[in-house]
């Protein structure tokens, strides 16, 4: 799986992929990633990329020369690009989506910056469009970088331990249960004493009913009455 974000700030992005298990991927060749920066594609002679908007309002946005000419190069050199715009103005991102997009060979993201794009960089482009929260960042490359790493633990190999995608939170629309680690007593908090007895069937059951019961505090929407059952 190759990650290409075309942005003008590549700088924000790459630390993210140079520690940890994106790291470890990368040197593993699980994942990879690059650059593009629409100024590289700029006929302006100042190199600049952005323009007033026409039908007035504050701010500017990115023209749509620099993208076409950038996106037409990207899409010639690779017929797997699967091209996506992070906008405040779409649909959630989810886990599902993280999930199905693993399976993609290269998946390129768009970073807005500025007041956004103009709207025919996205119409002609976009094969997907995704708002990472309710909320505006100043550009895109925060949510770009937030969907390759939320992508990349569900490509095959990065995680060490596969099982570890199993029984995470948004799996069977549920959020994971309470989870602690040793010692039994901290500081007077003690664990919960069932999950120490090691019958696995009662552990899993009241996994399980506490999982639903943290959903449904902090997430009702997701818990369907069929599988609080
Ligand atoms: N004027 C735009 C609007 O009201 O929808 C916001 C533009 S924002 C300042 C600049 C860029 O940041 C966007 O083009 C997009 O790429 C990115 N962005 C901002 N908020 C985002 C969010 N919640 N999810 C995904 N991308 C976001």
């Amino acid at each position: 799986m190759k990650f290409t974000f075309v942005t003008l700030f590549p700088n924000l992005i790459e630390p993210y992929f140079q520690d940890s298990i994106l790291k470890r991927a990368i040197d593993s060749n699980f994942i990879d990633y690059e650059f593009y920066n629409p100024r590289d594609y700029t006929t302006n002679k100042h190199l600049k990329v952005d323009k007033q908007m026409i039908s007035g309002g504050a701010g500017m946005l990115m023209t749509p020369q620099p993208l076409f000419d950038c996106l037409d190069e990207i899409k010639s050199k690779n017929e797997d690009a699967y091209i996506i715009f992070p906008l405040a103005a779409a649909k959630p991102f989810n886990q599902n989506d993280a999930k199905r997009l693993a399976k993609k060979k290269n998946i390129v993201f768009v970073c807005g910056r500025y007041e956004g794009i103009d709207e025919r960089v996205i119409e002609k482009y976009a094969n997907e469009v995704f708002s990472i929260g309710e909320y505006i960042l100043t550009g895109g490359e925060l949510a770009s970088t937030v969907m390759a790493d939320a992508i990349s633990r569900n490509v095959e190999g990065v995680l060490g331990n596969a099982d570890s995608l199993v029984m995470e939170s948004y799996e069977n629309n549920l959020l994971e249960a309470p989870s602690f680690t040793k010692p039994e007593n901290f500081q007077n908090l003690s664990v919960v004493k069932e999950f120490l007895k090691g019958n696995h069937s009662k552990i899993s059951d009241l996994k399980n009913g506490l999982s639903i019961c943290k959903t449904r505090y902090f997430r009702p929407g997701l818990v369907t009455n069929k599988k609080t059952k």
